[in-house]
Parts: C-alpha cells; sequence; structure tokens
C-alpha cells in the first residue's frame, strides 16, 4: 500500500510541477483550482484519519512531543491550533463512520466535516440531516444549524457555566502602536456590556451624522466604551477624596521633560503611558488636567522627579463652568452629552484654571482642538448683554487651522 501511495504521490508531484499557470486562461485557472482542492481534500482526509490512528497506537510517543497536536505541529509544520483541530476531528470521526466516508470520498470539505462531526458527537440522530444539509448549504448556514443542534444536546447551565469559566479580557498593543482588546464572556454579561455602549454609541453617531461625519458602527462603538470609561473615571476622581471603596483610576505617565516643554518628542525621547504604549505629548499634557493623574517625570532614562501635578479644578468651579456651558461652546455645535472641560490657553502653556481659562467642549472638538490646531478665541465685537441672555450669539469663533480649510475658503491674497 504504501509503495503504491508513494508512487502516485511522486507521479502527481512531478505533474503538478509541470504546470505552467501563466499560459492557462481564466477558465482553465478556474478548473484547477478545483482539481486543486479535489488533491487538498483527499490528502486532508488521509492525514486526519491517520492521526486518529497514531493517537490510539500511540505513535508520536517516545519523540519529545509533549502531546498527540504538539507532534502533528512539529511533524507537518503546521499551526500548533491547527494540529489541535485536526487531532480533535479525528477522535469524532471514529465514531462517526458516515461522516469519515464522505470526508475520504472527497463529499465533504474538512471544514464541512468539522461542523458535521460537532454536531453529530452530541446528537447521533442528526448525523445524516446535518450531512444532507452540507450537500447544498453554505458553511455559514451549516454551522448555524450545528450551533442549534449543539445548543439542544447539551445542558443549558452547564453550558453557561463552561462559558462563564473561560470568560476573559485581553489587551496588547500591536508593533504599529495600536492598542487592542478582545474578550469573552456569557451571551448575558455581554448583552449588558452592549446596553451599557449603545445609547452612548447612539448619541456619538447622531452628532456625527449632524456635523457631516460618516464612519464605521464600530470606530463610533470604539468612542462609545471610551466615553464609559471617562465617565467611571471622573466619577470616582471627584467622589469625596479617600471615601469611595476603590482606588482612583492612574494612570503613568512618563515622559521627558525636554519634550514636555517642546510640545512633542525628539531622538529618542519618552513620552508614554507606562505599560501601554507610546501617546503624542500633547495627549501627555491633556491628561495633565485630570486630578487622578500620577505625572513621572523622566530625564532620559533616570526618573528624574516623582510628581503628583494636575492642574486640579476645585470642585465649585467644576460646578460653576458646567452651569454656564450647557453644551459645547463651538458656535452651531450643540452636543451636550460626554463634555470635557478644556483650558481655553493650554495648561502646558501656564493657562490658569479659572473661570475665565475653562470652557466645556465636545469630545470632537476638544480632540481638534488638542490635536488639529483648531483654536477657540474671542469673538469681536462680544455679543451684547442682551444677545448674551437670549445665548443667539456665540461669545466664541471657531478658528479653523489654514491645512484644514477647504481650497476656496484659502486667503488666496
Ligand atoms: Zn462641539
Amino acid at each position: 500500500m504504501f509503495d503504491k501511495l508513494n508512487e502516485a504521490f511522486s507521479r502527481l508531484v512531478d505533474c503538478a510541477s509541470r504546470v505552467d499557470v501563466e499560459t492557462i486562461d481564466g477558465k482553465g485557472a478556474a478548473r484547477l483550482v478545483g482539481i486543486a482542492d479535489g488533491i487538498r481534500r483527499c490528502g486532508d482526509s488521509l492525514r486526519t484519519v491517520a492521526v486518529g490512528q497514531v493517537e490510539r497506537t500511540n505513535g508520536w510517543k517516545g519523540e519529545g512531543a509533549k502531546s498527540i497536536s504538539e507532534w502533528l505541529s512539529i511533524e507537518t509544520d503546521c499551526a500548533h491550533y491547527e494540529a489541535q483541530a485536526v487531532v480533535m476531528l479525528a477522535n469524532q470521526l471514529h465514531h462517526l463512520p458516515v461522516t469519515q466516508a464522505a470526508l475520504r470520498n472527497g463529499t465533504l470539505s474538512g471544514t464541512q466535516a468539522v461542523e458535521v462531526a460537532r454536531g453529530a458527537i452530541v446528537a447521533p440522530n442528526t448525523e445524516t440531516q446535518l450531512l444532507n444539509l452540507a450537500k447544498h448549504a453554505t458553511v455559514r448556514d451549516l454551522r448555524d444549524a450545528t450551533n442549534r443542534v449543539v445548543a439542544g444536546a447539551t445542558d443549558e447551565a452547564e453550558r453557561h457555566k463552561q462559558v462563564h469559566k473561560s470568560r476573559y479580557l485581553k489587551s496588547w498593543t500591536d508593533p504599529d502602536g495600536s492598542f487592542n482588546v478582545k474578550g469573552r464572556m456569557t451571551v448575558a454579561n455581554g448583552a449588558l456590556v452592549m446596553a451599557a455602549l449603545k445609547p452612548i454609541q447612539d448619541e456619538i453617531f447622531k452628532a456625527a451624522r449632524k456635523s457631516g461625519e460618516h464612519e464605521r458602527p464600530e470606530a463610533y462603538a470604539a468612542d462609545a466604551l471610551m466615553a464609559l470609561c471617562e465617565k467611571a473615571t471622573t466619577k470616582q476622581s471627584s467622589e469625596s477624596g479617600g471615601k469611595s471603596s476603590r482606588p482612583n483610576a492612574v494612570i503613568n505617565i512618563r515622559v521627558d521633560l525636554n519634550a514636555i516643554k517642546r510640545g512633542h518628542t525628539e531622538n529618542g525621547e519618552t513620552c508614554e503611558i507606562a505599560g501601554v504604549g507610546s501617546i503624542p505629548v500633547a495627549t501627555a499634557t491633556e491628561y495633565l488636567g485630570e486630578a487622578f493623574l500620577k505625572l513621572l517625570v523622566v530625564d532620559g532614562v533616570e526618573i528624574k522627579t516623582v510628581a503628583h501635578m494636575g492642574r486640579h479644578i476645585p470642585a465649585p468651579l467644576r460646578t460653576a463652568v458646567e452651569e454656564r456651558d450647557r453644551v459645547c461652546q463651538v458656535p452651531t455645535c450643540d452636543v451636550s452629552v460626554g463634555l470635557e472641560i478644556d483650558h481655553i490657553k493650554p495648561f502646558a502653556e501656564g493657562g490658569a484654571a479659572s473661570f475665565e481659562n475653562l470652557v466645556r467642549l465636545c469630545k470632537r472638538h476638544h480632540l481638534q482642538k488638542t490635536h488639529d490646531g483648531y483654536r477657540l478665541v474671542e469673538r469681536h465685537p462680544q455679543p451684547t448683554e442682551g444677545e448674551r441672555q437670549a445665548g443667539s450669539v456665540s461669545p466664541w469663533e471657531w478658528r479653523i487651522p489654514e491645512c484644514a480649510r477647504p481650497p476656496d475658503f484659502r486667503d488666496t491674497g
């Protein structure tokens, strides 16, 4: 048998290496994909059933691997998760001869076999039904059907317990400097998360649409998560000091003293949230405003000063500003949720935490002011007392930076 297989294999390799894809037309290339897939299915299915036999006979032991999936991953240079999936399918197929036969004769793809086996192993009476479905349904529909079979066959409470046991929330920073999160939890808890995010996401979406912006819903969901976290930290830090049962949220920022004076980092200087990643100096100075912030000023590698800094805004002043600015103070913007207090003259430039120098802005305008060079300047002439009382004329003018203006509006002088 091995001689025959080896002979067929070398003939196949020889034949395949002679194929010159460049000379084949579109239809021919599509046909070639079909043939290649048939060969792949044949090889994959043989590998799967062979792996099952290796496991049952302990054929993998004594070669240094700790498990059969590790052995398979080393032996065939495949990822460990792929090896684990093959081992699992091999075990299931041992009890499902009909599905195994369908995989062996090429009727089922590997992906389809995984789905059929997953359902049939917990509810053997559904095997035929799932196999029939696989003939014409998409993989997605097949997966849905299997999910229903599995759900119907396993104890609900037990499944819930298992999912809850496997819950996690992971975060990491990618090489491109982006922060990523991934989580898993029960559907009930997930619904709680979504219910908290949804109304905020809707508000942000509406505000964005009003100002003519269109971004993906996922982008607004991320903004909603930010808004929720900001709300939580603000609430904590404004609670009467020390009485809160939880410690205040602390973000440790390490920034070179020279960088903070200059406004940006230069050759090798540091500006980062410790343990998370790099941030722009503008963001660091912006964070300085939060009372909970602990700023670690570093000079080179050496930590020079550990300072509890912050342009702390006393509670009565905060309340007064909140009372005065019910909506974002950028003219024509009427966003009233998630407003942030901004220093008109930046803190880094010596701007004070005073009633005159503080203003409430929506998140978007705050970001534009912090990062994109937009400025809030006093309008000239200032509104009259009557206009001020009626609130019909804004005392502010929103200056768009030259680079952000459409060409038509540029002063061509
Ligand atoms: Zn605004």
